[in-house]
């Protein structure tokens, strides 16, 4: 069972050459691992960042495979990304991009079969492109992505589920030890997708987010910033040290800056051994996807700092996918209100099992989750015959 657990399904590299605007000819590399699909469909995102590397991509698939067991939705788990930095391309070198990658990929997608979603650096309009692509060859098929713009068939809710998540996570948090998230001052690195909603939700309940940052660094006020007056900078992706009347800080800086709770919410191996040490928030919920390295996390424990992981923290993102591919399939449509509360009571219900167990069994909140979330993948990967 270790061995069937430990590697992947599929893991498929593809190359993707792009036409750009000033005729040169470029040839990106793009990647889609399947780790596990004993629960379902394999379920993930996708990420544009020049990082990118099948290395990292496993990695990623593998965690949403543990995910998508300990939140219960039926998917197994797949991530996949192209090594490039779109910040600098067209939106029609994008498009072209995103049209080849699909293509390329077609033959191991599919309603029933693999499920992409947004990660880093892919939206909405990303999703479009997968999705038409996709239906060109095999008739309108919704369901093939999640994320999707709401006129083709996405969600309301979706676009906010994770960072939303994030949020209904921590209350739970709060709830269940007793921190009063009023009294709470909250630092947020990255204000993209996640970290935005995650702050204005925060925001909007009262809780004073204090720093946020973004690629470009980031900005701290000990009064609190007014999230909803610089939402308009991450939609059009500006920097957020173009604001005045705050202090401008660097990207390690709001790891270690004076706050109660700490949300990555950008890239991954962000806290490691060199500044675990330093921080001072004494809860960190993980946004993002494995911020905390192994020996940062040991450091962490050690200081008594609790760390939701990841794999709970951030579920609501596959939630969110979940309830969008079975309203697509069933050609149904759920009000906006409906899919909060579905999502809150997935978040809230994975939250509960999760500290149970950590509490019942005197171990991380970390261990519990993958405890609970490879337990469940065993089982099933038993019931179907792989081992
Ligand atoms: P995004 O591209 O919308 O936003 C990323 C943010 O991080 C941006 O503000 C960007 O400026 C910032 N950033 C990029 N590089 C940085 C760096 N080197 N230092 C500091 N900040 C940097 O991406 P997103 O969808 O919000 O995803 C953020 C994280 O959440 C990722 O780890 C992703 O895997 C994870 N996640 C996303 C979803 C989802 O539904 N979008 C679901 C689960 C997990």
């Amino acid at each position: 069972m270790y061995d069937v657990l430990k590697s992947s399904y599929r893991e498929i590299s593809v190359q993707v050459p792009v036409r750009l605007d000033n005729g040169e000819l470029r040839v990106f590399t793009g990647y889609r691992v399947q780790h596990n699909g004993a629960r379902g469909p394999y379920k993930g995102g996708i990420r544009y960042h020049p990082t990118a590397d099948l290395d990292e991509v496993r990695a990623l698939a593998s965690l949403m495979t543990w995910k998508t067991a300990l939140v219960d939705v039926p998917f197994g788990g797949a991530k996949g990304g192209i090594a490039v930095d779109p910040m600098g391309m067209s939106p029609r070198e994008v498009q072209t991009m995103t049209r080849r990658f699909t293509n390329a990929i077609s033959h191991v997608i599919g309603v029933n079969r693999d499920i992409p979603a947004p990660d880093v650096n892919t939206n909405a309009q990303v999703m479009a492109w997968m999705m038409d692509a996709f239906s060109g060859r095999q008739g309108y098929t919704p369901a093939i992505v999640t994320g999707k713009p709401i006129e083709l068939g996405g969600a309301p809710g979706r676009e906010a589920a994770t960072g939303r998540g994030v949020v209904y996570v921590l209350e739970a948090a709060s709830h269940r030890w007793d921190i009063n998230l009023t009294d709470c001052r909250v630092a947020i690195q990255g204000f993209g997708n996640v970290g935005s909603w995650a702050a204005s939700v925060l925001h909007g309940m009262g809780v004073k987010v204090v720093a946020l940052s973004d690629l470009h660094g980031g900005i701290y006020n000990a009064n609190g910033l007014d999230v909803p007056s610089l939402l308009h900078l991450s939609v059009a992706r500006r920097p957020l040290t173009e604001v005045g009347g705050c202090e401008v800080i660097t990207n390690e800086e709001l790891l270690e800056c004076d706050c109660d709770i700490l949300i990555p919410a950008a890239l991954g191996d962000v806290i490691t051994d060199r500044n675990a040490e330093r921080i001072r928030a004494h809860t960190i919920v993980e946004a993002a996807n494995h911020p905390t390295t192994t020996e940062a996390d040991k450091i962490l424990g050690d200081m008594g700092v609790r760390v939701i992981p990841d794999i709970l923290a951030n579920a609501g993102g596959v939630a969110g996918s979940y309830f969008e591919w079975a309203q697509n399939i069933q050609q149904f449509k759920w009000k906006e209100e409906r899919f909060n509360q579905e999502l809150r009571d997935v978040m809230i219900k994975a939250f509960d099992v999760t500290v149970e167990f950590a509490e019942s069994r005197d171990v991380s909140m970390r261990r519990a989750a993958f405890a609970i979330g490879i337990e469940r993948v065993a089982k099933a990967a038993r019931m179907r015959g792989y081992v």
